[in-house]
């Protein structure tokens, strides 16, 4: 088949298609409706079919394919193809494959598209052909065309490749690689087709990390030298990744492709092979928990190969080549990891990341070009003359990124870790602080369209607030010495514009932003003017505080209309928007951003206002109005659903008016049982004479300094209370620690929060300090909320860990009295049961409490039985002590459990449902109805069986909301014969609320 490209003359083509039709008309048949369809067994026939459209395709290339022959002939080529591939005849599906492959590379995805259903369906069934000269083919010209399918069809393509069982067999033939018998490229084709497959499909992922002898070979194929299989696996775990159960499945004992991974990032591999370590290195960071799992195994070793990446390969060639940019970006994007806190930040400034981000910044960087500049207006001017030179600007926002989160995550003694790299640091703060402030100085004209120079602004912003916020004393004063000194002339014109801008917000009446961009140049303004004094006078003088009031609740106001906070600097690419089973909690500042920004120029009035001269007085701030405004919306942002970052700026500056601390429903529930001394084993007695009732084990986990050295040991004694024989210790106090505070410090221990007078405060923070309660002390400090930290819990669960169970006072056993495996850490019982304590359960439960000092038999008892199974109790012991019910497996887990699995999960839901009916615990109940309702919500087929179940428990209420669940497949329930093994009173309440839901046009 020679072909001679640019020779072909116009009559040789048609030549070749004349031969192609002649070939063609042997095997066409007229079907129903005089539509005549390609339809011949004959093997000959075929073959002489198949090598005529090869020659006839061996004339175009991807310039000349839209020749009219090619649109012409292409229905009855493509047919003709995927009847013979149909015909599964081994000496020539082979042949055609290979001619389809050429056919995608020919003519474009827009013209094939209307055939790609029929070849995926003809392609799909070869592939677990013995024949390595047909699957290999079949394969790549099915992942051609998988690759190009569109969403529209997406569904349709997967119901042939399930039924087909395409995942099925391709799992099958990379199980069955062995290297030596098999060429290395079969497997690169194979792991390309299911890589592809399961970016596209989710739903396929599971069946690839829930299979263990592939992930064995997967690991031990990784391993081999041979770079085409390391990057073949790679582009496989990046896909599987996507997948948060998958991508912990990887990270589970993932040392050893952690290793390969970042073996392949570096200098000496290939290029591709170095984008895929990037990039699976990217997928496994999606979420923080499994990031910090990365981190731990491999922190130094991908710091700095990323580090690497992104300093070297183009300073000495001077020019960027097109994959050293799609490196570059890569290695930026994975730099991003610095948002969460862990120990690689130390790495990315032991490996000079300044040096390395200026090198991006500035072309041809020299870091001892730094040395020369002597003042800050000399480094300013070389800064705008960087920034003006606009180098490498799609990369410009990653920059600020990077160095931002590097800054909000820095320790506060981390200059000695510099080492060198200050000149650097210095530099790019004053490029950042520069670029924010032309921004604020456009003001109005700050032009949101034009998407890099928008973006270049909003990330600067973001950088210099993270800076100026930064826990290291050097970032922070640097990035404000810098900030003042641009803003220094017309600095007041500037903050005015910026007031006046914001206080427009709410007074305007709309419920939209006016322009994200230019609100978040401008909070983000306020926010860093705001920590330097002179500026935070005047803005105080300008109302500052007032208006920023008024944002906040006009933001409470309309925040779902506010949406996105963000225009997206890097849109997410495909890939990342069809991840599956990742838990994401949402990041400290990227929800809700708008009011935490506020909150942070709001908290730095605040302390300035205290910080003055006569300093409470300030505050009680011209009028008691202010204050209680100031208190009822920060209360509300506080306690409401926020972002984290706005709910612990809102505490923090509650501190200011003495309130300390998060209110909880777990915390409130403690507080019970702080107050009610019944249920308490520890007497504190103080020298005043009073004295305060305790629980041991809340003050082990919360407080853990209070309690006595060694049990039983000085100054301390035991009585015994007649009636209900608990034994309560006591414990008498030493002269020098103050009731008052300590009673403070017991209730924060105890509720999470605490509201103390001016007069207490010292006292407390010395308390504090002494037993080591660290949260509280932060707050007492009034230190800034650390970046990206969560909102404290109250660590109860603690208390069931080995170190603490011996505070145990009641067993609690479930419904099964043998469990196979059941093995318990505390004790040598054999049949299952839980540790637990009375005080815990009480507090979550009136009836509990009752009948523990009810005098009754029970409640001397050490064993409670539970009447739910051990799946439910540790469910309900979950609950008790973290005041959350655990939700079901999730995701590809849930969906590919089998329905007695299902049943079995939903059992326990049930089964505390009827048990908090009992023990009257109507959240625990309501929270079971959600978790029931919803998994009936993923698999309707349960329906049923929910209903007999509940009716079993006689949960009339669960049953009717089971029934409007199966309501709307009513009529394939019955036709199905389900509704047969039911009790008519049950079908009944079905069939009723099948006809609601049609007469509600469901
Ligand atoms: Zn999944
Ligand atoms: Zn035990």
């Amino acid at each position: 088949m020679a072909s001679s490209k640019g020779g072909n003359t116009t009559a040789h083509i048609n030549t070749l298609h004349h031969r192609l039709y002649h070939a063609l008309n042997l095997g066409f048949r007229v079907c129903d409706e005089k539509e005549k369809k390609w339809k011949c067994t004959d093997i000959e026939i075929q073959r002489h079919v198949v090598k005529s459209i090869s020659a006839f395709l061996d004339c175009f290339s991807r310039a000349t394919a839209n020749n009219r022959l090619i649109k012409d002939s292409i229905s009855d080529i493509a047919g003709a193809l995927v009847f013979i591939l149909g015909c599964k005849n081994r000496a020539v599906v082979g042949l055609a494959a290979n001619v389809v492959i050429r056919l995608i590379r020919i003519v474009p995805p827009s013209i094939l598209h209307s055939y790609s259903l029929d070849l995926v369906e003809s392609l799909s069934p070869l592939l677990s052909c013995q024949q390595f000269d047909v699957s290999l083919p079949c394969a790549v010209a099915l992942n051609a065309i998988l690759v190009n399918v569109r969403e529209t069809k997406e569904k349709e393509v997967w119901k042939i490749l399930e039924d087909a069982k395409t995942v099925v067999s391709v799992v099958g033939n990379l199980q069955n690689f062995s290297e030596g018998s098999m060429s290395v490229e079969w497997f690169q084709e194979m792991a390309l087709l299911l890589s592809t497959i399961m970016l596209k499909w989710p739903q396929s992922r599971y069946s690839v990390w829930h299979n263990p002898a592939l992930m064995g070979i997967l690991e031990s194929v990784s391993q081999k030298p041979d770079m085409g299989l390391r990057v073949a696996t790679l582009k496989l775990y990046s896909s599987l990744a996507l997948c948060g159960h998958g991508a912990n499945e990887l990270l589970d004992n993932g040392k050893p492709m952690l290793d390969m991974m970042i073996s392949c990032m570096e200098e000496s591999s290939p290029q591709n092979a170095r984008i895929e370590g990037l990039k699976l290195a990217q997928r496994l960071a999606t979420g923080n928990r499994e990031c910090l799992k990365m981190i731990n195994m491999c922190s130094e070793s991908l710091v700095k190969a990323t580090i690497r990446t992104m300093g070297k390969g183009f300073l000495s060639s001077g020019k960027l080549e097109h994959d050293q940019m799609s490196l570059l970006v890569e290695a930026c994007k994975l730099s991003l990891i610095t948002r969460w806190e862990g120990k690689h930040h130390i790495y990315f400034w032991k490996c000079r990341i300044s040096e390395t981000l200026l090198s991006l910044v500035v072309e041809n960087f020299q870091s001892q070009s730094l040395d020369g500049y002597v003042t800050l207006e000399e480094e300013i001017l070389v800064a705008e003359k960087v920034l003006n030179a606009n180098f490498l600007p799609s990369l410009r926002s990653y920059v600020w990124d990077i160095i931002g989160f590097l800054a909000a995550h820095c320790e506060e003694e981390f200059d000695s870790i510099l080492r060198g790299d200050e000149l650097c640091l210095n530099f790019l703060v004053t490029c950042a602080c520069l670029t924010f402030s032309r921004s604020v100085q456009k003001g109005y004209q700050i032009c949101q369209n034009d998407i890099i120079s928008a973006s270049h602004s909003e990330s600067a912003s973001r950088a210099v607030l993270m800076m100026i916020y930064s826990p290291s004393k050097y970032i922070s004063s640097r990035a404000r010495v810098t900030l003042s000194f641009l803003l220094e002339e017309g600095g007041e014109q500037n903050l005015n514009s910026l007031v006046n801008f914001l206080s427009y917000i709410p007074s305007s009446g709309g419920y939209i932003l006016p322009n994200i961009l230019q609100t978040t140049v401008c909070l983000v303004g306020l926010a860093c003017y705001s920590s330097i004094p002179q500026y935070a006078s005047f803005i105080l003088r300008k109302q500052g505080l007032e208006i920023l009031l008024s944002f906040c609740s006009w933001y409470q106001r309309n925040w779902e209309n506010i949406g996105a906070s963000s225009f997206a600097p890097s849109p997410l690419s495909i890939a990342e928007k069809r991840i599956c089973c990742w838990v994401c909690t949402e990041d400290w500042d990227n929800k809700d951003s708008f009011l935490l920004y506020a909150l942070l120029a709001l908290s730095e009035l605040v302390n300035h206002s205290f910080s003055g001269q006569n300093h409470a007085e300030e505050l009680s701030m011209k009028s008691e109005n202010l204050k209680d405004r100031l208190y009822t919306t920060l209360k509300e942002i506080r306690d409401g659903t926020y972002g984290s970052g706005p709910r612990w700026y809102a505490a923090h500056i509650l501190s200011y008016l003495g309130y300390y601390g998060f209110q909880h429903k777990l915390g409130k529930r403690l507080m019970g049982a702080y107050e009610d001394e019944e249920c308490s084993d520890m007497r504190l007695l103080f020298a005043s004479g009073n004295s305060a009732s305790v629980n041991k084990v809340i003050i082990a986990v919360r407080c853990p300094m209070l309690l006595p050295p060694k049990e039983g040991a000085h100054s301390s004694s035991t009585t015994v209370t007649e009636k209900s024989q608990r034994t309560v210790q006591e414990i008498r106090m030493s002269a020098n620690v103050d009731t008052l505070a300590l009673v403070k410090l017991l209730e924060f221990a105890y509720s999470g929060y605490v509201e103390v007078e001016s007069t207490t405060l010292k006292k407390l923070k010395t308390l504090a300090k002494h037993c080591k309660a660290k949260v509280l002390l932060q707050m007492l400090c009034r230190r800034r909320p650390k970046w990206g930290s969560s909102i404290p819990g109250i660590d109860i669960p603690l208390a069931l860990t080995p170190k603490l169970i011996h505070f145990s006072d009641v067993i609690l056993v479930p419904k099964e009295t043998k469990m196979a495996g059941f093995n318990c850490r505390m004790c040598s019982l054999t049949s299952p049961h839980a540790h637990s304590h009375r005080v815990i359960l009480s507090s979550g439960c009136e009836y509990l409490r009752a009948l523990f000092r009810s005098g009754m038999q029970e409640s001397h008892l050490d064993r409670l039985n539970v009447p739910v199974s051990w799946l439910g109790l540790t469910k309900l012991v979950s609950w008790f002590y973290s005041d959350e019910l655990p939700n079901p497996p999730s995701g590809c887990k849930w969906n590919n459990m089998d329905t007695e699995a299902k049943l079995d999960e939903l059992q326990a839901y049930v089964e505390i449902y009827s048990l908090s009916e009992w023990w009257i615990m109507e959240d625990l109940q309501n929270d079971c109805a959600h978790v029931i309702l919803s998994c009936l919500e993923s698999a309707r087929e349960l329906s049923i069986k929910t209903i007999e179940l509940a009716a079993s428990f006689s949960m009339w209420k669960l049953v009717e909301a089971a029934a409007n669940h199966a309501a709307p497949i009513y009529h394939q329930l019955r036709d199905s014969g389900e509704l047969d093994e039911l009790d008519d009173e049950l079908v009944n309440l079905i069939r009723t609320a099948a006809v609601q839901f049609s007469q509600q046009g469901g």
